[in-house]
């Protein structure tokens, strides 16, 4: 059977859709069919598939990146893309776009990873993938025969490696002009220098590109990765803006290491499963043992961020996570564990495995403490606040539903889901300044005028509509926030 893709759209390519990293409108005839393609990949798929693999991006860069200069024995390049089920389109418009916008001396190889991924809906992945990459000469794919996650599939890669340097990026990117050659020169500095591009924005719902700027990545105590502005003094600590930010974390897809470093310290904790927390172990083991990580403004790659993860845990999604999280947790952490721990009390019974290697790992490379990077890397953490009035879950007691974040950030609406009392996305801390706050964010009202939806919204300090009294109701036993 034939698959039921198009590679190449020309009458789409005549109306230029996305050029010069628009964003695309879908016309409302076109509605349901792009309704039902962002089911699979929780992005919209449809506008992917009418933007041609070369188009065209901005480069927004400072100035000052189009002026600078590089050595001439950079070292070259490979790189590393896994994918599980990724759209034809997204997967080979981050293939072009390298293809397209690097100097062929310093990208040598390209190696795609397919971790397995299904093969009915996927069928343009088997063959006419391999078929198609023939003709681009330097792109070798292999394949997991099993399905091994994003770690694993990214060992898998990295064996393939001939290159001093290897690049890792998702399977959905773009990279606009110069990104290569910053990344290569710091690494040339530095072995143990990792860095990564500045993650710019390609939009899940219209893939328009919005570029960002000046941002570190930073974790929270719940162990979740999250972007935050850069303090007082990284930014006094810079002389221009196109110098290196420190970075205490990295977001985890896109990132570049030398290839005999990448070994020094350790590769990845290979018993992680499918998908979350490499980037955190990646990030405290790089700092703590004597490398530096950084993000280098004059090297931009876009990235769809989706809406949800498309794909399926064999083990489910909590019990993955979590076990990944734990091991970040036990080898790196120290006691601060414990305030990892404290968030999600069932877990202290929850087995993550065998992880005497990397204990050994961290003894043998000598590492410093978790308190030496939260004193001297990540100077603005924020502990959770240790006093405050009350802590636990807003239960409505006749229905047994409880105040949930469902995992939204910023701006989304609270919502409600059956109480399962372990904390996570249902625990709630009533502040000393008698706000509602929830994994960093608080329960705002918006406005005090109209009645509305309760919202999370970064949280102000400022009581107004984030001032949440507590009154006993003494004709019930109910009480009431
Ligand atoms: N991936 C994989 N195997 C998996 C899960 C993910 O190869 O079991 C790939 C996925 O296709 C993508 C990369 O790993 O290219 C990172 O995953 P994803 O984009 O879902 O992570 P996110 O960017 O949302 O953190
Ligand atoms: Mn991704």
């Amino acid at each position: 059977m034939m698959p039921a893709f198009r590679p190449t759209l020309p009458h789409y390519r005549r109306n230029s859709y996305g050029e010069n990293g628009q964003a695309v409108v879908v016309p409302a005839v076109y509605k349901e069919e792009s309704d039902r393609l962002f089911s699979r990949n929780r992005f919209n798929q449809w506008a992917s598939d009418r933007i041609s693999l070369h188009r065209t991006l901005p480069d927004q860069r400072p100035a000052a990146c189009r002026k600078q200069l590089f050595p001439t024995n950079l070292p070259p390049a490979s790189l590393v893309i896994v994918f599980h089920n990724e759209a034809w389109s997204t997967l080979l418009r981050t293939v072009h776009s390298v293809l397209d916008r690097s100097d062929p001396r310093l990208m040598r190889e390209i190696i795609l990873v397919d971790d397995c991924s299904e093969i009915k809906g996927h069928e343009e992945l088997q063959a006419p993938l391999e078929k198609y990459i023939q003709k681009l000469k330097i792109v070798k794919l292999v394949r997991n025969k099993k399905r091994q996650g994003l770690i694993r599939a990214r060992l898998r890669g990295y064996k393939e490696v001939t290159s001093p340097v290897i690049v890792f990026l998702d399977a959905h990117c773009e990279v606009v002009d110069g990104w290569l050659e910053p990344l290569l020169a710091r690494i040339h500095e530095n072995r143990s220098n990792v860095v990564c591009p500045e993650i710019d924005v390609i939009s899940f719902e219209n893939f328009g590109y919005s570029y960002a700027s000046g941002i570190r990545g930073v974790f929270n105590w719940n162990l979740h990765f999250r972007w935050r502005t850069l303090p007082a003094v990284e930014q006094q600590r810079r002389k221009s803006v196109i110098d290196p930010i420190r970075s205490p974390t990295m977001a985890g897809g896109l990132f570049a290491i030398h290839k005999k470093y990448f070994e020094d310290i350790g590769l990845y904790d290979d018993e992680m499963d499918i998908w979350g927390g490499e980037n955190l172990e990646m990030s405290f083991r790089i700092w703590q043992c004597g490398g530096n990580l950084e993000i280098i403004p004059c090297s931009h790659v876009g990235h769809v961020f989706r809406k949800s993860q498309p794909y399926t845990f064999p083990k489910g999604a909590g019990e993955t996570l979590n076990k990944n999280l734990q091991r970040v947790a036990e080898v790196w952490m120290d006691n601060y564990k414990d305030i990892f721990y404290n968030r999600f009390p069932n877990l202290r019974q929850h087995s993550y495995g065998d992880i005497s290697k990397r204990i050994e790992l961290r003894k043998k490379l000598k590492c410093k403490s978790f308190d030496w990077y939260l004193k001297n890397v990540f100077t603005d953490v924020q502990y959770p606040d240790m006093i405050f009035l009350a802590k636990g879950e807003l239960r409505n007691p006749s229905t047994g539903y409880c105040l949930d974040s469902m995992g939204n950030k910023e701006y989304a609406d609270i919502g409600i889901y059956p109480c399962h009392g372990q904390g996570g996305n249902q625990l709630l801390t009533y502040t000393i300044r008698k706000e509602l706050e929830m994994d960093e964010v608080c329960l705002d009202a918006l406005s005090r005028r109209v009645a509305g939806t309760v919202k999370m919204a970064p949280c102000h300090r400022k009581k107004g509509t984030q001032l949440w009294e507590h009154k006993e109701v003494s004709n019930d036993t109910n009480k009431s926030i």
